[in-house]
């Protein structure tokens, strides 16, 4: 665990300058806006260790796969969301002597995050020669004009008089520390640099895999407010500059408003790239900064409106709800469908920037809570498009049906590690969970019908097509599998696998039959189910094995998982953890430490088949020995055991989950942050703490509140109805824009009135 960060509601505040932690601070003080994102790397030069990044919504390439050893299957690449041109740079220097916070003394420094309007910003005092300059440094990726970044950089002399000199830069020759063969994803396609403006267009390699090619141009317009000397213009292959020189007399502060444009042939054809980003800046330039600002303030406030979760009594907590957030929808706020939200978002490399199981797992409940219904269904939409792509990756393996992958761009697999590629298939059916999750909290029947069935019905027959039967114990099996505790490798019979396999042909069918009776039977005669196949399915579903131990009453993670040296993670020691740091891939294999939620995300995903005392007992046995080296981990365990009553285990859970990046406690936000688990904590209150549930088409919540809090409060968009919950030590409020609303409480039928509200006593 390190934090790094001061603890406020709305900001994350940094007051010393940290050289030796820098990456885990760039990654905490990342900024993004749906369209791009960075790193929270410094505009000036900084000459210590740091992980330049920033990145463009959508915008990959495909790495050649690079393996020790091939084996027959293996995906040709691993597709990228890749560095692209840094377009924040800016040199400064004080007298012919550059700024550089590796090497100069530095004092008063101060970072802050404004997470309700999201704009870093950096003040510092630098001394060099004795000659002080103080610097503001503002930024923001516009929320109100996607395609826009702006900074605001002002320099005060604060005891000399003297010559700033600012060089604004575009620079395209940038890698991915990740390359897979040390490799450059770029050309330079043109650039152009004059006074005071500037533009570079590259374009990603072609590929030998046949994936699309992108152009992206990065335009960029500065405006000065001081005394201006001189400007000069330099250009070199895949990079541009202005050299600015400022006069500033003591105790003036001078500023260089840096404007930029990143444009794609995403949206637009590729020779206007340019033009567009020039239209882009020259609105904004007549706007001026402070309107620009306003705008994307705004904006921020606007989806704070709707999403905001508040804590009362506990800022540590809701600062860590809020970065969760914050972060989650600098990565996706759902404007463009053609998107998903990968692992680490824009603010690193990791994953590669790709779509997995974590959308549907863990972010779709939210999006559907907080967002227009819209967004969640572009996300299975999503997956239809990619359904080809699924078929493709079931051939590979000799198989039937779709097979979603682990990680992709195009629904071609992209993972090239065996035990994940052709084991962790359980992937497969968060994808058909997503689609019964939507249509069950929405209602909306119809996209069963336009798209739903097709995707179930690929899942279905790889499901139907990977188990065995087996003849000594009469019974199917699935082998060779690796359940999502990714700790264990091809093991045999994993419960959840088996589970989840089983329930998506079981909803299948279900949504067969719903659709021959709503006179769908044309949409379904071009699926051509066969009786036989049917049957087949409904033979599956009668004669799976699940691992199951009478004595202990668990269900039982993969058929040896009990055979083992079973122990708590209470007898580590410190310096083993985190196991996968500290211990060889082998010793994790053969322990019985889980790295997240197995079991236990089936009992979650599947609540309401199961009973308190099975979900009990399955938490106490599996939790002690998870060491949630997942991120996607605590959010789970903290649903199921607020659930239980177990107040303190939800509430450390909820904790672990909403400041996982905040207090690093995996080791490995350096690299990155958790996006995908930034859903976690909003998890963790809604349909932990409160209780939300949603299964069978009826809202029901059963709220608590940890002993430290004193009220909490979130809105949920639940069908027609808007609806705020406030939870305090002594009452439930329920507030309703909408009609008459028929829902449960504490299990209890009640009612909220139309444009009403309801209050009733925390049990
Ligand atoms: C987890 C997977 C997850 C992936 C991306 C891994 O560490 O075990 O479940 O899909 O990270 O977040």
């Amino acid at each position: 665990m390190k934090r790094l960060f001061g603890i406020d509601s709305w900001k994350i505040v940094e007051t010393d300058l940290h050289r030796e932690d820098f990456r885990l601070a760039e990654s905490i003080t990342s900024l993004g806006n749906g369209h791009m994102g960075m790193r929270g790397n410094f505009e000036e030069t900084y000459t210590g260790d740091f992980h330049r990044g920033s990145y463009i919504a959508g915008v990959w390439f495909p790495d050649k796969t690079r393996v020790g050893w091939w084996k027959n299957g293996y995906p040709h690449y691993f597709g990228k969301v890749i560095n692209s041109t840094n377009f924040i740079g800016i040199k400064v220097f004080v007298d012919g002597e550059e700024l550089d916070l590796n090497k100069a003394e530095v004092k008063d420094y101060y970072r802050e995050l404004d997470m309700q309007h999201g704009v870093l910003i950096r003040k510092f005092t630098v001394i060099q020669d004795g000659k002080e300059t103080e610097v503001e440094a503002i930024r923001f990726l516009s929320v109100a004009d996607k395609e826009l970044a702006a900074i605001k950089y002002s320099v005060t002399a604060k005891n000399y008089n003297g010559n700033v000199t600012f060089v604004p830069y575009l620079d395209g020759d940038v890698r991915n520390e990740d390359s897979n063969y040390d490799e450059d994803f770029w050309y330079e396609i043109s650039r152009d640099a004059s006074e005071h403006n500037g533009s570079l267009v590259m374009k990603t390699k072609d590929n030998p895999f046949g994936t699309p090619t992108f152009q992206v141009a990065t335009t960029m317009q500065t405006v000065v407010d001081g005394n201006v000397a001189k400007v000069e213009v330099s250009e070199k292959e895949e990079y541009v500059e202005n050299v600015i020189e400022v006069k500033a007399e003591q105790g003036q502060t001078v500023t260089l408003y840096k404007y930029i444009a990143v444009t794609t042939d995403r949206d637009y054809e590729a020779g206007d790239l340019v033009s567009k980003g020039r239209e882009v800046l020259a609105r904004s330039v007549e706007k001026g900064f402070d309107q620009l600002l306003e705008e994307h303030r705004n904006g921020w406030l606007s989806r704070w409106e709707i999403a905001d979760v508040e804590i009362a009594g506990d800022d540590e907590a809701q600062q860590g709800i809020r970065f969760n957030l914050f972060q989650l929808f600098s990565t996706y706020y759902g404007e463009d469908s053609r998107l998903n939200i990968g692992p680490k978002g824009f603010t690193g490399e990791k994953y590669g920037g790709a779509t997995y199981w974590d959308t549907e797992a863990y972010a779709i409940p939210l999006y559907l809570s907080t967002a227009e219904s819209e967004v969640a269904r572009n996300l299975l939409i999503y997956r239809h498009n990619q359904l080809d792509g699924a078929y493709h990756n079931a051939k590979q393996q000799g198989l039937n049906g779709a097979l979603y992958p682990m990680v992709t761009f195009t629904g071609v697999e992209c993972h090239n590690e065996w035990e994940i590629t052709f084991e962790e298939i359980h992937r497969n059916g968060a994808i058909a969970y997503a689609i019964y999750n939507y249509v069950n909290y929405t209602g909306d029947q119809d996209y069963l019908h336009e798209y739903g069935i097709d995707v179930l019905a690929g899942i279905s027959r790889f499901w139907a097509d990977r188990v065995h039967f087996s003849k000594s114990k009469n019974v199917y099996m699935m082998h060779g599998v690796t359940g999502p505790n990714e700790y264990e490798n091809n093991v045999n019979n994993n419960w959840y696998t088996n589970t989840i396999a089983v329930w998506t042909l079981r909803y299948t069918l279900e949504v067969i039959e719903s659709l021959k009776q709503n006179g769908h039977e044309a949409r379904l005669a071009g699926l051509e189910f066969s009786d036989d196949e049917l049957a087949k399915w409904q033979h599956i579903i009668e004669k799976m094995y699940f691992p199951y131990d009478e004595e202990k009453g668990v269900f039982v993670q993969h058929d040896t998982f009990l055979d083992k040296d079973l122990m708590t993670v209470d007898e580590l020691s410190a310096e083993d953890r985190p196991i996968n740091q500290n211990w060889s891939w082998d010793k994790i294999l053969r322990s019985c430490f889980i790295k997240q939620a197995d079991v236990l995300q089936g009992l979650y995903f599947f609540n309401h088949e199961f009973t308190e005392e099975e979900k009990r007992r399955n938490f106490e046995f599996y939790e002690p020995m998870t060491v949630h080296e997942s991120s996607l981990s605590p959010s789970i365990h903290a649903v199921l055991a607020a659930e239980l009553g177990m107040e303190e285990k939800a509430y450390e859970m909820y904790n672990r989950t909403a400041r996982l990046d905040l207090d690093n406690y995996n080791n490995d936000t350096e690299d990155g942050l958790h996006i995908t688990s930034m859903t976690g904590a909003w998890l963790g209150i809604v349909q932990g703490f409160a209780g939300m549930r949603t299964a069978e088409g009826t809202l029901s919540f059963a709220p608590f509140i940890p002993k430290a809090w004193n009220q909490y409060s979130f809105n949920i968009i639940y069908r027609d109805h808007y609806i705020k919950v406030e939870v305090n030590q002594e009452n439930v409020v329920l507030t309703q824009q909408g009609p008459e609303l028929a829902m449960k409480l504490y299990g209890e039928e009640v009612t909220i009135p139309a444009e009403g509200e309801l209050t009733v006593k925390l049990k």
